[in-house]
């Protein structure tokens, strides 16, 4: 018997996802390093066909091959295309569905696109359960191996008006896209990490209290995958202690990577990226557990805000602050994506992204149908700000997310991201910044020269 695809790691996401493609009819051969992993997981779903050697692995598929990779991402990967060497044919197709980074999958896609073999670097979101029921799918590399597992992955993809499934680009194009959804990740979810903050330790009210406004806020314009978990996580009991799981939580925060990528890369090109600088930030931030605890022995306690009723104004506002700092969120990842598409010759569809990212991934929110249009009416669009529907929104929020960041500081309490959310729109919308004071001090201690506004060219002043 042969498979019609092959996989290749049975982690987390390994195995949902082999289940999802045999739910959908593909007969499934699997391979895992550990072959532990994969007798207990044939022991669980017989109907796969599962082999312990690679060489057996590769026979047993049809040609041309369609092999899913889901592995850690990083030398994983590497290892797993060496062990493939000498046993694929041109015209097979290998798929790393890992969260690998961009410029791995470009030097992947060249070395095998080398040998005939069609590399193609596909984000996969959704964790666990999207991987098994239906995830967005992101895909990048020779478009002529896209076409030979197209409708393998319109079918297991999330559906909102057709597959979430899309063709985003040559080479790292769809491992860059997903680079940039965790970076928006990384800030929705410390956006609304920091509204939990001002929720309970500002405002004081319960975790019940609390759960009650993330549940209104989900029926609202907020509606999304991320706002739907809080309300349930916010009601998830330790069985042991009986006590609400989140408040046992040590609060040290860990990252797998992709948001730093995306500061990172972000910096590289020289795109504005505040909010998600501070999410990663905040994260480093966190995990500095022992000296924050020591620091908070030498500072005052943080302040209150005043009493506030539910649901009151104070919620209210904070309502604003976080749908217009999570608005930017997605604005910025835009631009950068926009940008990289230029400089790496991508040509992402950004529609397109906007449209898949309405189904199975974690980011997927009512507001993407507002930005899908945005970028429907104009592909060249250069920031989500320069929309007018998407200006009107963020007008129409400003006086609630001032109020908001208002209190954050005369209260001490930190919102770093919903902070750096409205200092961008503050500069961005600023026709003038103090980088004339900037660049008059560079010249002054570093003679590195400046512009002017009253005649063109490049001028230097003699300093003492
Ligand atoms: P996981 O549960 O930790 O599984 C990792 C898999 O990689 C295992 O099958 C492991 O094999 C294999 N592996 C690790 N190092 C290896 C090596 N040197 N050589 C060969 N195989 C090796 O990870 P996961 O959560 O399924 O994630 C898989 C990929 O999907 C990652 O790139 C991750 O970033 C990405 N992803 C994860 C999620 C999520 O929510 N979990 C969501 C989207 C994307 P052994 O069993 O032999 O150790």
């Amino acid at each position: 018997m042969v498979g019609d695809t092959g996989l290749i790691g049975l982690g987390v996401m390994g195995q949902s996802l082999a289940r999802n493609f045999q739910d959908h009819g593909y007969t499934v051969v699997v391979y895992n390093r550990t072959g532990e992993k994969t007798s207990d997981f044939v022991a669980k779903y017989p109907a796969f066909l599962a082999e312990y050697s690679i060489e057996k692995f590769v026979s047993k598929l049809n040609e041309p091959r369609r092999i899913v990779l889901m592995l850690t991402a990083g030398t994983a990967v590497d290892a797993a295309l060496t062990s493939l060497t000498g046993l694929l044919s041109s015209g097979d197709v290998v798929i790393d569905g890992g969260n690998s980074f961009f410029q791995d999958t470009e030097r992947r896609c060249a070395d095998l696109g080398r040998q005939g073999i069609h590399f193609l670097g596909v984000g996969v979101s959704g964790g666990e359960e999207g991987a098994l029921k239906g995830p967005c799918i992101m895909v990048g590399g020779p478009r002529e191996g896209y076409e030979l597992v197209r409708e393998m992955l319109s079918r297991v993809a999330a559906q909102v008006d057709g597959p979430c499934c899309e063709y985003l680009g040559p080479r790292g194009a769809g491992h860059y896209v997903k680079m940039v959804h965790n970076g928006i990740e990384y800030a929705i979810i410390q956006i609304i990490a920091e509204a939990y903050d001002l929720l309970t330790r500002g405002a004081g009210l319960n975790l019940k209290q609390a759960r009650d406004v993330f549940k209104e806020w989900n029926e609202g314009e907020l509606g999304s995958f991320l706002m739907e978990i809080v309300v349930e996580v916010l009601g998830k009991v330790d069985p042991t202690t009986k006590r609400p799981l989140v408040s046992l939580i040590l609060d040290r925060a860990q990252q797998k990577g992709t948001g730093k990528w995306t500061s990172q890369n972000a910096m590289d090109l020289g795109i504005p990226t505040p909010t998600i600088d501070a999410a990663v930030s905040a994260r480093n931030l966190s995990s500095l557990k022992e000296e924050r605890m020591k620091a908070a022995e030498i500072f005052k306690p943080l302040r209150k805000p005043h009493k506030v009723s539910v649901p009151g104004n104070f919620t209210e506002r904070l309502e604003g602050a976080v749908r217009a700092s999570i608005s930017l969120s997605y604005a910025q990842g835009f631009h950068l994506m926009r940008t990289a598409s230029k400089e790496y010759e991508y040509m992402i569809p950004l529609a397109d992204v906007a449209r898949i990212w309405r189904g199975g991934c974690i980011i997927r929110a009512r507001m993407l149908d507002l930005i899908k249009h945005a970028f429907e009416m104009n592909g060249q669009l250069p920031n989500l700000m320069m929309d007018q529907a998407f200006a009107k929104l963020l007008a129409g929020l400003e006086n609630r997310w001032r109020d908001t960041v208002r209190t954050t500081k005369e209260t001490g309490l930190p919102a770093p991201a919903i902070g750096a959310s409205l200092d961008y729109y503050d500069s961005y919308r600023s026709g003038n910044l103090p980088a004339n004071l900037i660049q008059i001090l560079r010249d002054r201690f570093g003679a590195h020269g400046y512009e002017r506004l009253d005649k063109s060219g490049h001028f230097h002043s003699n300093w003492p």
